[in-house]
């Protein structure tokens, strides 16, 4: 792989695709600065090297030029502090008056290159955008691994442009490293947890896991159109009819293959999708009709924390229920719990996902698994099969 380890930085200007797509509150300042917090390792081995670090990354989705309010400038001041060194910030991030900032930084200051999506060349994957981006730097370094399943300018195609000089940073590393081990190599039996709403875009990963992992567990909005499949009555809970046949298919893969897919057998149920109506639990099999199933039953909850205390890897995208809601949230409170504890056992633990991430730090649980992914897309895409092409970019 390569990576920075032994890079000379001395004296060379480092471009350094990072993921500072942070969110911001409405006065314009940053929520969460975990992602400029997850850039440091790289950023550091850099300015300590006595090279500049010229950061380039996108923020939010600017419909078509310059938005004030997507500026990277607002991060200016916290990266200033997180990192304790001097940050130029360029109001573009191409042409001369860029190169200009870029070229008088002394060693250990930083750029900060704005907004990237401001020019839309960026998302088209334009060529002669990469090459005025690739201009600023000598060496190119990618460390976001959150859009590394994107083939835009920044993430990929300017990476023609060293074709000796380019590699992952720290981050990106600890990613793959984590994803080869959770996946490619992992200790057995392995088990793979699925939720949240969106049947769409995993049931593709579903249907690659059956011949990668040894148990599959789905909950969250998604199961209820497997159990549709198996003939259940699932009430107004969340189904995507496109998807019934195919959810079908995949219950009979797993058993011809022998993967053990365990599905809820019971679900905490609501007449409203709110958290001031009544809740029962019911069988996930017969729902009544005008309830909604919000959340796994208690037996779910016992079956899968059986089966992720046999584990030895242990991967989790998709909360159980709709975890937002506190009469709604013990399914994932309970998987993060089980997962920290088979972990501290000497299981492998890898979690990714926005929601996902986010019940975890909720449970405070965050510290107490193998890894947590800063990949949303990118991680789905991992585990799809799929080649990325911010990664592909740097190893060819
Ligand atoms: P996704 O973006 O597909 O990972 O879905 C995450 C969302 O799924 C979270 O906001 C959860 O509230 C939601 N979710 C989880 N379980 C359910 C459910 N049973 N019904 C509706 N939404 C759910």
């Amino acid at each position: 792989m390569n990576t920075i380890e032994n890079a000379d930085f001395q004296g060379k200007k480092v471009l350094i695709r990072v993921d500072f797509n942070v969110p911001l509150n409405d006065a314009l300042e940053v929520v969460d600065d975990t992602r400029i917090r997850a850039a440091l390792p790289t950023i550091r081995s850099v300015t300590e090297g006595r090279g500049v670090p010229i950061l380039m990354s996108h923020l939010g989705r600017p419909k078509s030029g310059f938005e004030s309010k997507l500026s990277l400038g607002h991060l200016v001041e916290r990266l200033q502090n997180i990192t304790g060194n001097t940050v130029h910030f360029a109001t573009d991030c191409i042409g001369d008056k860029v190169k200009q900032i870029c070229d008088c930084a002394a060693a250990g200051e930083i750029v900060l290159l704005e907004n990237l999506r401001f020019h839309p060349e960026e998302k088209a994957g334009d060529p002669n955008f990469a090459e005025a981006l690739s201009e600023l730097g000598e060496i190119y370094i990618n460390d976001a691994f959150g859009t590394a399943h994107r083939a835009h300018a920044s993430t990929s195609i300017i990476a023609q442009f060293f074709s000796e000089t380019k590699m992952f940073g720290c981050l990106m590393k600890k990613e793959l490293d984590s994803l080869g081990k959770a996946l490619d190599e992992p200790q057995r039996p392995v088990t793979a947890i699925l939720g949240g709403a969106k049947i769409a875009g995993k049931i593709d990963i579903i249907r690659r896991l059956i011949d990668s992992v040894d148990n599959i567990i789905i909950g969250g909005g998604m199961s209820y159109t497997f159990i549709k499949a198996q003939g259940g009555e699932v009430g107004s809970s969340l189904v995507d009819p496109d998807r019934i046949e195919m959810a079908g298919e995949i219950i009979a893969a797993a058993m011809s293959r022998g993967v053990a897919l365990h599905l809820p057998v019971d679900s905490l149920v609501s007449q409203q999708f709110s958290n001031e109506s009544a809740v029962e639990i019911v069988n996930i099999q017969q729902i009544p009709e005008g309830w909604i199933g919000l959340d796994i039953g208690p037996q779910t909850i016992d079956h899968f924390t059986e089966v992720v205390r046999g584990s030895q890897t242990i991967i989790w995208n998709g909360p159980m229920g709709v975890f937002e809601m506190s009469n709604f949230k013990n399914g994932s409170r309970a998987m993060a719990h089980a997962i920290a504890h088979a972990t501290t056992k000497g299981a492998f633990s890898l979690i990714g996902g926005g929601d996902t991430v986010a019940a975890l730090n909720e449970f405070g649980l965050a510290d107490q698994v193998s890894y947590v992914s800063t990949g949303g897309g990118a991680l789905l895409e991992y585990m799809e099969g799929k080649t990325l092409p911010g990664v592909a970019a740097i190893l060819n």
